[in-house]
């Protein structure tokens, strides 16, 4: 065995799908299913309209091109759509920010088309009147990221071994040599950290910090409706929601259909630690600000919620690459709330890492070991 990968979520799928097409022998343990962390509560967004210019927009600008080539390659049940998102503005002053935004990100190859206000009853048949224009960006898509997760592993043809909790990272003088599991040891000279909100135990295990911390999100799901929202629409202050390292409470909603009916509104921002208790008033907050976007969806009925654990690191940026303070071990977790999104691109500069090869962008931005003290 070359690597193993510790994590079964669309992060480890994603790298053992690059992984073994670079001609490496890949194993991948999970202690759940596969998708059962953070993978499974996620939506699927795939987004580039809410980055601003910088490492984390490059990362998802290759990823959109890699998922897009992904869909192309993987059975339908990804539910790949390249929908387009809408950022709506609410009033002038949001407007004028936005365009100062997409401009920033134009430059570094996204597209973002302005709206007038004109324009978008066209774009959006059920969107409330109010919004003074928005922005259309063509490069936001969607995928099922269960499904996804299940695909790409499958695909990879990873040796897969689920249920088996990995407790300790082996290593000897040259480094990493495998990994313990209540079931046995898996040997390789290569570990990837692909355990998402856990990575930071994960890290513990092999003696280095890695401070990565729960933010929980809640989704509402409704009832199926027919096609009433065209785009992933969201208001223009989820992109500061989204950049914020608050504690606190933050919602935004972004609205999004889905091939089955159902319409997904997600997602609230908090860190409150690994708390499961359902929290009505962000339920309250997301289904007001969702029915304030789209007055239709007042009367929806919400079959369900959900909620899950990003896995946050402090600058908002992921752990991707080896770790310098020990031979052999490599980080690819911290994705906070666009894992989805990142997975293939991470996968890719993991895969180069991990047969020497050029990568496509460079990983500095993302070193493991750029934490100088942990911040809990
Ligand atoms: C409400 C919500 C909405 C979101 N929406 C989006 C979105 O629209 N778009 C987007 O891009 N992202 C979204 N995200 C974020 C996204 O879900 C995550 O960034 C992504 O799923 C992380 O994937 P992962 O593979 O790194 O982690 P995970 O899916 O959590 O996988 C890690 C795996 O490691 C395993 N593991 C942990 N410790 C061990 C151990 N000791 N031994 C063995 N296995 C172990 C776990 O069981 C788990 O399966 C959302 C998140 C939430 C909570």
């Amino acid at each position: 065995m070359d690597v193993v990968i510790i994590g079964a979520g669309v992060v480890g799928a994603a790298t053992a799908y690059y992984a073994a097409r670079s001609g490496l022998s890949v194993a991948v343990v999970d202690r759940g299913p596969v998708a059962g962390g953070t993978t499974g509560a996620g939506e699927g967004n795939l987004l580039v309209s809410d980055k601003e210019a910088g490492p984390e927009l490059d990362l998802a600008l290759l990823s959109a091109g890699l998922w897009r080539e992904l869909a192309a390659v993987l059975p339908q049940e990804i539910e790949y759509e390249a929908k387009g998102g809408l950022v709506v503005a609410p009033d002038e002053a949001s407007l004028a920010a936005l365009r100062t935004f997409a401009d920033g990100q134009r430059e570094a190859g996204v597209e973002a088309v302005e709206a007038g206000a004109g324009e978008l009853r066209d774009l959006e048949p059920h969107l409330a009147p109010g919004p003074v224009g928005a922005f259309l960006y063509p490069q936001d898509a969607q995928v099922q990221p269960a499904q996804a997760a299940a695909r790409l592993l499958a695909a990879s043809g990873a040796s897969v071994h689920l249920g088996q909790e990995v407790t300790e990272i082996l290593t000897g003088p040259a480094g990493v040599r495998g990994v313990r599991t209540p079931g046995g040891a898996l040997l390789a000279p290569a570990v990837v950290n692909a355990a998402g909100t856990w990575g930071g135990r994960i890290a513990e295990l092999a003696g280095v910090t890695l401070p990565v911390l729960p933010r929980r999100g809640f989704v509402l799901v409704t009832e199926p409706l027919p096609q009433l929202v065209r785009h992933k629409v969201y208001a223009a202050d989820y992109i500061s929601d989204v950049a914020s390292g608050s504690a606190a409470l933050q919602s935004s909603a972004v609205v999004e259909g889905t091939p089955a009916g159902p319409v997904l509104i997600g997602a609230t921002r908090e860190r409150v630690g690994f708390d499961r208790s359902l929290s009505v008033e962000a339920l309250r907050r997301l289904a007001t600000q969702a029915a304030a976007l789209f007055p239709v969806l007042a009367r929806a009925r919400v079959l369900r919620t959900y909620h899950g654990f990003r896995p946050y690191l402090p600058d908002h940026l992921p752990a991707i690459g080896p770790d310098p303070r020990i031979p052999g071990l490599l980080h690819a977790c911290g994705h906070e709330g666009a894992g989805i999104g990142l997975a293939p691109a991470t996968g890719v500069l993991i895969a180069a890492a991990l047969a020497g090869a050029q990568p496509p962008l460079s990983p500095a931005p993302f070193r493991p070991d750029r934490f100088a003290e942990d911040p809990r």
